[in-house]
């Protein structure tokens, strides 16, 4: 039967979704901003990415290598892995929606943790499925809640770690506690976005499970550690059966070849990779001992990021220091769609963006 009064209609799951909102990066009359919002670099991409990226604009009318080989070899060079069990995507991103896509159908569950990165439900809506939200202690991932939630109709378990926007982590022995406690059929995808700036020695970002189970993907990007968001690049490492599952529904082409050369020239630069975790290694600390002696609690991060509480009931809330610090062209990440209203994250920026962010914070404080 003909209905001619009806609108075509998105599969289901679709008009559920929340549109992702991402860190602010303007304000209105003011001049210079500090962009503390996203969790980028204040360093930065290596030269030789930007160099490589601006001689690709020789060749723009050839389309790109598909399967990106040259990029895939350049990563499993650099980190000791097999390229054929690489995938290249448009930002991770890209690749969480089509795992998602390929692992997740109608009425089928995936499982994430109370805050965790809002492309996880973005990603399993829509793909039809449900989201199942895990509860977490201490803004940390609890792994007996999350194998709590699991059921006949679970197919992915997503796992930022370190999480974004908490910057918390659970160490490689709870990460295998976890794998070992679910289903074979379920796929456990860790999100390594931030590993880059990991220091510590109970961490594991994914490559070692990957390489002894059939049922784990690790997910890294390079919009962080490597200053290349604009780019949207990511890249994952999977059992062969999984990277065979996702090359079949990628783009033909989704990665472009100014990110695939740019790409190959950052991962060749490891130099430049370790002054932004020195950089880090510096100002995270710093930031969290400074915030904290304000009287704001600053949950421990191993990430390029902090988030900051607000005391709401003393008068002090997140809205109010969020416009008060972008004022003065300090941009910080507002979280209500995270479900943490009294908070702020702050991405670890330049010495006088931290600066910056300390003073006004201290005058916020400190007013009447
Ligand atoms: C920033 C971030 C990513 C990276 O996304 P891209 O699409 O690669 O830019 C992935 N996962 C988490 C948890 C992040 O915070």
């Amino acid at each position: 039967m003909l209905n001619s009064r009806l609108n075509p209609e998105p599969r289901p799951g679709v008009l559920k979704i929340k549109p992702y909102v991402p860190g602010k990066s303007h304000v209105p009359d003011v001049a210079k901003i500090y962009k503390l919002s996203s969790n980028e670099s204040p360093l930065g991409p290596s030269p030789h990415a930007a160099a490589a990226f601006r001689a690709a604009a020789d060749h723009l009318e050839d389309y790109p290598d598909g399967a990106a080989t040259a990029l895939r070899e350049a990563i499993g060079h650099a980190h000791g892995l097999d390229p054929d069990r690489i995938v290249c995507g448009a930002g991770s991103d890209d690749l969480l929606a089509l795992i998602a896509r390929a692992y997740l159908a109608d009425g089928e569950e995936a499982i994430h943790t109370t805050h965790g990165f809002l492309v996880y439900p973005i990603a399993t809506l829509g793909a039809g499925a449900t989201p199942i939200v895990a509860p977490e202690k201490d803004y940390t991932t609890d792994v007996d809640a999350i194998l709590a939630c699991v059921t006949g109709r679970t197919r992915v378990v997503f796992l930022a770690n370190p999480n974004n926007p908490t910057g918390t982590f659970i160490p490689y022995d709870e990460v295998k506690r976890l794998h070992r406690g679910l289903p074979s059929n379920v796929l456990l995808v860790l999100d390594a976005a931030y590993a880059e700036y990991v220091q510590r020695n109970d961490y594991e970002a994914g490559i070692e499970l990957v390489a002894t189970s059939e049922n784990v993907v690790m997910c890294r990007t390079f919009s962080k550690a490597y200053g290349l968001a604009a780019l949207r690049l990511g890249w994952m490492y999977g059992p062969a059966h999984v990277v065979d599952a996702v090359h079949r529904i990628r783009g033909p082409f989704n990665v472009s070849a100014p990110a695939i050369e740019a790409g190959i020239a950052a991962v060749s630069d490891p130099a430049h990779v370790e002054r932004a975790r020195a950089h880090n290694d510096r100002w995270l600390p710093w930031l969290t001992e400074e915030i904290g002696r304000l009287g704001l609690e600053v949950t421990p991060s191993i990430a390029n990021f902090i988030l900051i509480h607000f005391p709401w009931r003393k008068g002090r809330t997140a809205a109010e220091a969020e416009a008060f610090l972008s004022a003065r062209g300090l941009v910080l990440r507002q979280l209500l769609p995270y479900g943490l209203p009294h908070a702020l994250r702050m991405s670890v920026g330049s010495e006088e963006a931290n600066r910056l962010v300390v003073e006004a914070l201290a005058a916020f404080m400190a007013k009447p």
